[in-house]
């Protein structure tokens, strides 16, 4: 069925990566991703997002599922694990390939932080096309001291399919030039693990979600992202970035935050309803922190409510 916007019926995600145990962070975007698709009568999927070796080990991925359950936050059918669908990317990295769309890069960490280069809006530095042009004697010479990574070709900025545009639901009208802002960019790493711009693409598009809310320190990343739905042929989801969950100093909440970690929040706040109202206060969802389930917080959820508070949101841990 269409809804009014002439999508489809909506499908989100969740996309976490198990690097440790989810904090309030993850709970506040795991929660607005849940009630934007139950307001809309959607589904949610969940992806476990371990394609890195590091996330595979340790108890995260269970903890996960546990505290998510917990919540109240239920998504459907299995969940998707990254490090089972390589094949995907390896396929999608081949069509790109065939269609002269990348090449392999040699450059260094150390080289590609020099001091002089001017670095995208995520901390990236914006890459310079050192290995651009490389000779096909150099690739092989190269490649017989090191393997490469592999890098995407972004068009040159006059070309106009190099400016990417998109109306993100709380941020507004967003427009970025690739060769610019980021350049040409990693799509598989040296090591051989894909990156997390070509994977997340992949397989939301494979998973048929058409509905992506996420913190906004994703924000800049969105136009490298349709960028590579444009070139595999898929459709462009429809985008949602939240503000940012902050310590009381300003800084990005962390794993190191244990406080505020689910260990620590479920001793404190005793049932899912009393963190869930207090998260859905701070993010301008509900006028008090009365406890509610995740289910009783559907009616409050708007877009318009969160279009209002887009500063992030600082912490004060005395409130707690
Ligand atoms: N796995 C990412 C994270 O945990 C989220 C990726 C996404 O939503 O696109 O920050």
């Amino acid at each position: 069925m269409d809804t009014e916007h002439g999508q489809s019926k909506p499908i989100g995600r969740f996309a976490p990566t198990p690097s440790g145990r989810m904090h309030l962070g993850n709970i506040y975007a795991s929660l607005l991703a849940w009630l934007s698709i139950r307001s809309a009568n959607g589904t949610l999927l969940l992806r476990i997002e371990d394609l890195d070796e590091r996330t595979r080990s340790g108890p995260w991925t269970s903890l996960l599922l546990d505290d998510l359950r917990w919540l109240g936050l239920y998504w459907e059918g299995e969940p998707v694990f990254q490090h089972d669908r390589e094949e995907l990317y390896r396929n999608a990295v081949e069509r790109l390939t065939a269609a002269g769309l990348t090449y392999p890069c040699f450059c260094t960490r150390a080289e590609l932080h020099a001091a002089s280069a001017p670095h995208a809006s995520d901390g990236t530095p914006v890459y310079a096309g050192t290995c651009r042009n490389l000779t096909p004697a150099e690739v092989a010479a190269r490649s017989a001291v090191r393997p490469p990574a592999t890098r995407l070709r972004v068009p040159v900025c006059e070309s106009p399919e190099g400016t990417i545009s998109f109306t993100d639901r709380v941020f507004g009208r967003q427009r970025q030039t690739l060769a610019l802002d980021c350049g040409d960019f990693l799509i598989r790493r040296s090591d051989g693990v894909f990156a997390y711009q070509l994977a997340v693409v992949v397989d939301d598009a494979a998973m048929g979600v058409n509905e992506i809310v996420r913190g906004c320190d994703l924000l800049s990343s969105t136009p490298r992202q349709i960028y590579l739905q444009c070139l595999l042929g898929y459709d462009e989801p429809r985008y949602g970035h939240i503000p940012l969950l902050l310590a009381p100093d300003g800084r990005r909440l962390a794993k190191r935050d244990h406080d505020l970690d689910m260990e620590e929040l479920r001793q404190r706040f005793g049932t899912a309803e009393h963190l869930l109202g207090w998260v859905a206060h701070l993010a301008g969802i509900t006028p008090d922190d009365k406890p509610r389930s995740a289910e009783e917080l559907v009616a409050f959820f708007s877009w318009d409510k969160l279009r209002e508070h887009h500063e992030n949101i600082v912490i004060r841990r005395a409130s707690l």
